[in-house]
């Protein structure tokens, strides 16, 4: 029997025969995420297999290891860097069976769910219990607890509540050896000390399989109002932003697009933007009434201060329309919308916050520089954890990368891109992890933390059985 047959029969011995895969149509449908990086590639895994447990997890791990074969861990695919795929084919683990929500306790604030389960039902069970789940990535309907926590997820709401890795308070994991290892609890300070949750929080399955995690909830707002203003250029933004910080205001969503980007959010509603827009940022607040009509008025005070001006109801509800992606909303949303032939790749960096204008620009030079003149490549950022002032930026790019030439200088424009980041002591990736996108600079940025992370990895993961050359880890 050759080892992908054993492999097989084993797998089929852990899960049952009906949630193992060997068949090219099945398994098709893990060659690719949504990175451009997923078309430039065979990926194609050599065997699917859908858990049902922890224990069943721990097994195909120790089978794994056992036979040398790699495992690459699936959760709804929807990732921008190609982390999920199999780069060197192997098994891929889907977790979308294990979609179980555990608990929901409204009293100590927690929701308790299998890493399957998308961020949809997350939200949906949350509600049901009368408490608000604040992760509401634009890919909500497929994306997972574990995809999310593997990858340092931020969403509308981030601006008050942070990442979602700030919302995880205990995770159960699988390391690459087999072990089970559960970190945190219900309590809102549980991991004393060193916290351990962080090393397995954005490892994108390189150091240990997610199977369980115990989330932050919060109180249902009772409002929620939008507010959006328009500025001369990003620098003024951004100005804007720390004002409204020093003011003591705290909202929940701070986008701030280019023109170009409210156009492409927009296409479909055909909502008019006016003609000396430059920079606009759409700003929400939620609480009670009079603490929501207090901080737009700050906000609003704020923005005019820095030569803002306030844009129209319409702009700014489409705005909000086209962001807010979620069961109820899918319908209307413009965003979802907009994507017809083929999806805007993106450069996603952070840079010091001084030098967000002279990354823009220095963007534009390099668009010249590569004969894109007349291709507006729109520029958004997003805000933090650390509240209104937003840290990090993307450029999305309607470039037809299904053109290999067009792929080609895509692909060169990209490292141009991230070297600046970096030269300007600046961070490759913000929320879309590293995976294949931004892992040939990973080594540059981390330096000397590149050999300690290494040993990190032989630690947990001694057969590196987990994602094997992804994220700059090699074979
Ligand atoms: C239209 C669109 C809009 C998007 N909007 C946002 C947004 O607003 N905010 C945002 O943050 N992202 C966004 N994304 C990117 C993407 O949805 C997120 O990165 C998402 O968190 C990935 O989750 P997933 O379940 O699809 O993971 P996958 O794509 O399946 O995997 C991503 C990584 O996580 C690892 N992984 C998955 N499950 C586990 C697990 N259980 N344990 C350990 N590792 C695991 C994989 O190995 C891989 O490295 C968007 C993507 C699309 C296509």
């Amino acid at each position: 029997m050759n080892k992908l047959d054993k492999l097989h029969d084993q797998l089929e011995r852990i899960v049952g025969p009906e949630y193992v895969t060997f068949e090219l149509c099945d398994r098709l449908v893990y060659s690719k995420d949504y990175s451009i990086e997923g078309f430039a590639g065979n990926y194609t895994p050599d065997i699917v297999v859908k858990p049902g447990s922890t224990d069943e997890v721990a097994a195909i791990v120790r089978i794994a290891i056992e036979l040398d074969i790699p495992i690459y861990t699936w959760g709804g695919g929807t990732s921008m860097s190609g982390n999920p795929l199999a780069v060197q084919h192997g098994i891929v683990l889907d977790m979308k069976r294990m979609n179980r929500i555990i608990e929901v306790d409204p009293e100590n604030l927690t929701i308790t769910a299998e890493a399957g389960s998308t961020m949809a039902a997350v939200q949906a069970a949350a509600q049901k219990h009368g408490v608000f789940f604040t992760h509401q990535p634009e890919s909500c309907l497929s994306s997972t607890i574990g995809g999310a926590l593997s990858c340092m997820g931020i969403s509308i709401f981030s601006a008050k509540y942070g990442y979602v890795y700030d919302q995880a308070l205990g995770i159960e994991v699988v390391l690459g050896t087999g072990e089970k290892l559960e970190i945190g609890g219900k309590s809102y300070l549980s991991v004393p000390s060193h916290n351990l949750l962080n090393l397995f929080l954005g490892a994108e399955g390189t150091l240990g399989i997610i199977t369980k995690a115990i989330l932050k909830v919060y109180p249902i707002p009772q409002h929620r109002d939008h507010l959006s203003f328009g500025f001369p250029n990003i620098t003024m933004a951004m100005a804007a932003c720390k004002r409204i910080h020093a003011a003591g205001c705290w909202p929940e969503t701070v986008y701030a697009f280019d023109k170009r980007s409210l156009a492409q959010y927009m296409e479909r509603a055909k909502t008019p933007i006016p003609e000396d827009v430059k920079m606009a940022i759409l700003f929400g607040c939620s609480g009670d009434q009079d603490m929501v009509n207090a901080s737009m008025k700050s906000i609003a005070a704020c923005c005019t201060e820095l030569h803002g001006h306030i844009l129209p109801d319409e702009l700014t509800h489409s705005w909000w329309n086209s962001v807010n992606i979620n069961r109820d909303t899918f319908d209307q949303s413009n965003f979802a919308l907009s994507h017809t032939e083929y999806e805007p790749d993106l450069i996603d960096a952070c840079v010091p916050l001084s030098k967000f204008q002279e990354y823009s620009d220095f963007c534009d030079e390099l668009k010249a520089e590569f004969g894109w003149i007349d291709i507006d490549f729109g520029a958004f950022i997003v805000a933090s954890p650390r509240g209104p002032i937003p840290f990090a930026i993307y450029f999305s790019v309607p470039i037809d990368t299904r053109l290999s030439a067009e792929a080609e200088k895509w692909f060169a424009f990209k490292e141009r891109m991230y070297r600046k980041a970096l030269a300007l002591g600046g961070s490759i990736s913000d929320v879309n992890g590293v995976g294949l996108r931004s892992a040939p600079w990973i080594r540059e940025q981390l330096g000397t933390a590149w050999t300690f992370l290494t040993r990190i990895k032989s630690l947990v993961d001694p057969k590196n059985i987990l994602n094997r050359g992804q994220r700059g880890f090699d074979q």
